[in-house]
Parts: structure tokens; sequence; C-alpha cells
């Protein structure tokens, strides 16, 4: 019997690399016995053509909807056996200019989600969190059981959602698994996170903004090694348990900055040094030891490889981002 999955946001940056990835339109192979159904609003950040190359596959089912809507949730939950929970608006700069749609589909929208899950006797859920639930860390690395202390009102949403998911195995019993992944990067990424906002315009000709003096520092894990952590705890990992994914490469703004000025070939006068973001986060830096030792994750990107390619990708496929992206100002 085939395991059905639902895949909620599987048309957006991280979604559609695990939708790919199971289906075998990635290098990491085919996973035997599954059919996807994905489930996706199609905001902004989310995009069919994220899906091209298993749009034809005979497994994969797209139903375009809004996991805030009860009914529709409903249906599809009744069909599915296993939920992998991407899908939330994921851009702190747009939380910061209005929170409504954060809290809305990241909080209300994983509960509808969940009590379907409970309702319908889905076997197992994957709650995919993020490390900036966590707040800001200056030395140092959080284990999974540190205190949630979220700054940003995109974080504080996903914390409450990750807070909600765990209450359903802790009241219900409901087989709940969260992982909380630090940065990715890679194609198919919307270009308003910075590296491929940074790239695309430097691509177009324009400048960068950075923010304040760059000192902040994120870990980079490319969305291949997160897309392996999320489907190590699907298949191996244990109920009610959370996993930090980590592995990545740390540095500073200013360190990636540079990285994408020389693989763009471009120079410091294209960085335009902005207004630092309110509430901007120093660092985060997850301790990943737990899905390493009990469930044999490793990292495989190299990021100095993966960046090159990453940034190959973007040079190659200008019709992709032109197409997501037709409003975003070019250079200033
Ligand atoms: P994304 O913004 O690229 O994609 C989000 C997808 O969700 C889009 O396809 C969008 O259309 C869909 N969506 C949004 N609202 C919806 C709704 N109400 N109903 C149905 N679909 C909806 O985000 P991403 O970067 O791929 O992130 C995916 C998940 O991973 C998010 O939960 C995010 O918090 C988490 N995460 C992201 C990162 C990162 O670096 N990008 C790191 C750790 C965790």
């Amino acid at each position: 019997m085939r395991t059905r999955l639902l895949v909620t946001g599987g048309a957006g940056f991280i979604g559609s690399h695990y939708v790919r990835s199971v289906l075998g339109g990635t290098s990491s192979g085919e996973v035997a016995g599954v059919s996807v159904t994905v489930l996706d609003k199609l905001t902004y950040a989310g995009n069919l053509a994220n899906l091209a190359t298993v749009a034809d596959h005979p497994r994969l089912r797209f139903v375009p909807g809004d996991i805030c809507d009860p009914d529709l949730v409903g249906e599809l939950v009744k069909d599915a056996d296993q939920i992998v929970h991407f899908a939330a608006e994921s851009h702190v700069d747009r939380s910061i200019a209005g929170g409504d749609e954060f809290v809305r589909t990241n909080v209300l929208g994983t509960q509808t989600l969940l009590a379907a899950a409970l309702r319908h006797g889905v076997e197992r859920v994957v709650h995919v969190s993020t490390d900036e639930v966590y707040g800001s860390i200056a030395e140092g690395s959080w284990p999974e059981s540190h205190p949630l202390a979220p700054n940003s009102p995109y974080a504080a949403s996903k914390a409450a959602s990750d807070l909600v998911a765990l209450s359903y195995h802790r009241t219900h019993g409901l087989d709940v698994r969260v992982t909380r992944c630090s940065n990715n990067y890679g194609p198919y990424q919307f270009p308003e996170k910075v590296i491929p906002l940074f790239v695309t315009r430097l691509l177009r000709g324009g400048t960068v903004p950075l923010y304040g003096d760059g000192s902040q520092v994120r870990e980079w894990l490319h969305v291949d090694d997160h897309i392996r952590g999320v489907e190590l705890v699907r298949t191996a990992g244990s109920p009610g348990e959370i996993y930090n994914i980590g592995g990545g490469t740390e540095l500073t703004n200013r360190e990636l900055t540079a990285l994408l000025l020389e693989s763009c070939e471009a120079g410091w006068n294209r960085v335009e040094h902005v207004t630092d973001r309110l509430g901007h986060d120093q660092r985060y830096s997850v301790d990943w030891s737990k899905i390493r030792d009990r469930l044999g994750y490793r990292p495989q990107q190299d990021f100095t490889a993966g960046l090159a390619r990453t940034v190959g990708w973007y040079r190659e496929n200008p019709g992709w981002w032109q197409s997501a992206s037709p409003d975003l100002p070019v250079g200033g």
C-alpha cells in the first residue's frame, strides 16, 4: 500500500524541493511507495513552475487552496495517511510591515490542519518549524529543550504554531514531529530573501541593500540537506519529538554579501547600506546533535559548491525569477 502524503505549501521554495525529491525529480532519488497531494494557496511565494519537472507525475495531485479552509482541509486530510506541513507566510520583513496574514496562515492554518488530522485519524504529521522560534543567541547553540523566545511577528507566529502542533501530541496523542531548521539557500527561492534578492539584483545590474553594519550572523544550509532532514524525521523520527536541523555554514551578512558580489563579478560600489531591520536578531545557531546521533543525519552539500551552483541556477533561469517577481525594483 502506498503512503498518501498531504504536503502543504508544496509549490513554495522548500516544499517544492521536498515534492520533487520524493517523486524522483532530483538527484536524491525517488521515495518508493508514496503518492503526494499538494495543497497550496499559490500566494506570491507559491509558483507552479516550481513543480514543472514533476507536473505530469502519476502520483502527484495539485490542489489549489487555503490551509485555513476547514472544509477543503477536511476533505484532503480524510484521504491522507501522513501530512508534511510547509505552508506558511515566511518573510520576516513582510511580517514587520503587517502581521495579520502571518497569524492567520501560520497559527490558524496549522490549527485547522491539526484538528482535521485528529478528526480523521491521520497517522503522522511533520510540522516544519524554524530556528527563529528560539530568538537570538550571542554564543553557543540552542538544543531542542531551549525555551522559545521569538522576536519578529514571523518567528512569533511560527513559535505559536510549533507549540500548537506539540500540544496535539501531548493532549491527544497525535503523532506530531517538529523540525526547526536554520536558514536555507538553493534554487527556486523567491527573490525577496537575501541570497536570491542579491543575486537577481546584481544580475540585473542593480544595487543590493545591506542592513545596518551587516554583522548579523546566519547559518546557511542547502535546501536539499533540509529536506533530507525532514524526510528522515518523517520516516525514522519519534512522535512528539523536536529535531533541530543544522550543520550549515555560519556567516555574517557582510561575509555573505562579499561572496555574492564575487560570484556575480560585482564590487562593493553596488552595495547600499540601509537602516537596520527593526528588532533584527543578531545570531541564530541550532545544536543539531540530536538528529545526527539518533537519526544519522549529516548535511551533504558543501557550502562553496552549493552557493556557486545556486548562483549559476539564477543566472541560467532568468525567466523563472523575472516572472516570479516582475515588480521587484531594479537597483536602488
Ligand atoms: P515560501 O514562502 O517559499 O513558501 C510558502 C508556500 O506556502 C507557498 O507556496 C505559498 O503559496 C504557500 N502558502 C502560504 N499561505 C498559504 C495558505 N494559507 N494555504 C496554503 N498554502 C499557503 O516558504 P519556504 O521558504 O519554502 O518555507 C517553507 C516552510 O519552512 C515554512 O514553514 C518556513 O517557516 C519553514 N522554514 C523556512 C526556512 C528558510 O530558510 N526559508 C528555514 C527554516 C524553516
